[in-house]
């Protein structure tokens, strides 16, 4: 769906340099990682791992089972109550020690993260800083709990709030940003005294299971397991197992309501970080320039493959023009390539085929509706899932590119008239993650932000996070926080403690 003024930029820089970015050195064992050690699976089934730059295998992980998923909640039921028991200092020391090993890692995992995901290297290496900076918050937090102060409340009674590990958690994580997901469970997961045991991608495992190589050292025997394998059954059986008190998962929508499922037999917590659709609703007051510019990193980092992604415009009619304009000239100037191509990279492919073929499906879908590309459009060439970044303008309300959740490097552009409006529809999507807000006005700035019915909302910024505060979504984006306290306390239960001490 490109047009004739602007095709779609063409080429995909590839690597000069042809030796691959991960040798065989650098792989972890491909096994599970179960009380403290790489064992082997119940089955010889395996799951090709494949670089999406290049479409060759990298590595082949085990296809778990259910009895590899009891096997490991056994062990983290083991473990539970030793952890537990450990002073927060103690766990905080421990926690610290693990973000030093990750720190001290950063190039290996940064590498790893890229052959796996098609990531540029300079997202991976900001995923692993994100990933050690999110242990060392939480080895900090957990050693300054707060709560209701001790007292009393009624007459001759003491009330003493205690707040307690829930046990053994269960985590399911995505493969967008496959490491740093993991840190964003394990790390208030572990801080808060509980045990794990953790089921990555099926299509990104490499870093997870280098993460439990890197620190088998550390953490005791049976407090951390890894057990790899497909949604439908280590994940299922994660959901519903007896064993397992809460259930974490970072993925689609679809997956979040099978989880949600599958817990309710037990009625074990759920915790659900689900998809987004950001709106970036700009004013006719806005600087045009900042916000083209934002939107360069925050509507294509990662590749758009981004739950919080600057993905549906929404700008006022005035001012439309000009914002295109702009935002069409910084897309134009991304540079698309393989990780190994230069750090000056921004744009890799998609996953894997399958998401490539979604992707490039709705962009189709779209061209059928009357959407334009003002730049990209489709596919570029291969090898590698390759997508252009594209801005779709002429978009109609309603129309399924501005509702759906593409997940790819895919920005649409819609107008609205008045500030009523510009609420109304930003809020009309199911999903509810996050979104921004460019003006230059206060009282916009205030008033429009506490209307938008999303669990963060930037004002003249988008995708800034930070360890210290909550991410998690509203409506179909699922409930619970991760990052900050709240992330902390989504995985601890209060207890409250009453003393009579009258006569
Ligand atoms: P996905 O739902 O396909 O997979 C996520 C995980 O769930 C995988 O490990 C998968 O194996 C597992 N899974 C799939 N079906 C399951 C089932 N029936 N039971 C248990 N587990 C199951 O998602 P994805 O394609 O890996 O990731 C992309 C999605 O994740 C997007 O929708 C994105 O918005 C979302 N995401 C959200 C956040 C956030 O913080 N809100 C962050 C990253 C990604």
């Amino acid at each position: 769906m490109t047009t004739a003024a602007d095709p779609t930029p063409a080429t995909v820089r590839r690597a000069a340099d042809p030796s691959p970015l991960i040798g065989a050195a650098d792989l972890p064992p491909a096994r599970h990682f179960v009380d403290g050690t790489f064992v082997e699976p119940s089955t010889d089934r395996v799951i090709d791992v494949v670089d999406p730059s290049t479409e060759d295998v990298i590595a082949r992980v085990p296809e778990g089972t259910a009895e590899d998923v009891d096997r490991a909640v056994a062990a983290a039921l083991a473990a539970a109550g030793p952890w537990a028991r450990r002073l927060p200092r103690e766990r905080s020391e421990l926690l610290h020690a693990v973000a030093d090993r990750l720190a001290g890692n950063t190039e290996l995992l940064a590498r790893l993260e890229s052959a796996n995901t098609g990531k540029p290297l300079a997202v991976s290496t900001d995923d692993v800083g994100q990933a050690v900076d999110t242990f060392r918050f939480m080895a900090g937090a957990v050693r300054a709990a707060t709560s209701l102060a001790a007292g009393e409340y009624a007459e001759n009674h003491l009330s003493v709030i205690l707040r307690e590990p829930l046990g053994v958690i269960g985590v399911i994580t995505p493969w967008n940003y496959p490491l740093l997901m993991a840190a964003w469970k394990i790390a208030p997961v572990l801080a808060a005294g509980n045990t794990l045991v953790l089921k990555p991608s099926e299509q990104t495992p490499l870093t997870t299971l280098k993460f439990a190589e890197l620190v088998a050292d550390l953490l005791p025997a049976g407090v951390l397991n890894v057990v790899n394998g497909y949604g439908a059954t280590v994940g299922a059986r994660l959901a519903e197992h007896p064993d397992v008190d809460m259930i974490a998962l970072t993925g689609s929508v679809g997956s979040g309501r099978a989880v949600a499922r599958a817990a309710a037999d037990t009625l074990k917590r759920v915790h659900l970080e689900l998809g987004g659709k950001a709106p970036v609703v700009v004013f006719e007051d806005a600087d045009l320039t900042a916000a083209a510019s934002a939107l360069r990193v925050a509507g294509f980092w990662n590749s758009g493959q981004e739950c919080g992604a600057a993905c549906r415009v929404l700008v006022h009619e005035s001012v439309a023009g000009e914002f295109i304009e702009r935002l069409v000239g910084e897309v134009r100037a991304l540079v698309v390539g393989e990780p190994a191509a230069g750090a000056d990279v921004e744009v890799g492919p998609m996953v894997s085929k399958a998401h490539f073929d979604r992707v490039t499906g709705f962009l189709e879908r779209a061209k059928k509706e009357g959407l334009r590309a003002a730049t990209g459009g489709g596919a570029l060439d291969g090898p590698g899932h390759f997508v252009a970044p594209t801005v779709l303008v002429d978009v109609p309300e309603g129309a399924e590119a501005a509702r759906e959740e593409i997940f790819g490097p895919v920005v649409t552009v819609e107008t609205f008239t008045d500030e009523d409006e510009a609420v109304r529809r930003a809020n009309d999507v199911p999903l509810g993650l996050s979104a921004s807000v460019w003006t230059e006005n206060a009282r916009r700035s205030h008033d429009i932000a506490a209307r938008l019915d999303f669990g963060t909302v930037w004002v003249n910024s988008h995708l800034v996070l930070a360890s210290e505060v909550p991410w998690g979504g509203f409506k179909g984006s699922g409930y619970g926080r991760d990052l900050s306290i709240y992330a902390l306390d989504d995985y601890t239960r209060t207890k409250h403690v009453m003393h009579h001490h009258g006569r």
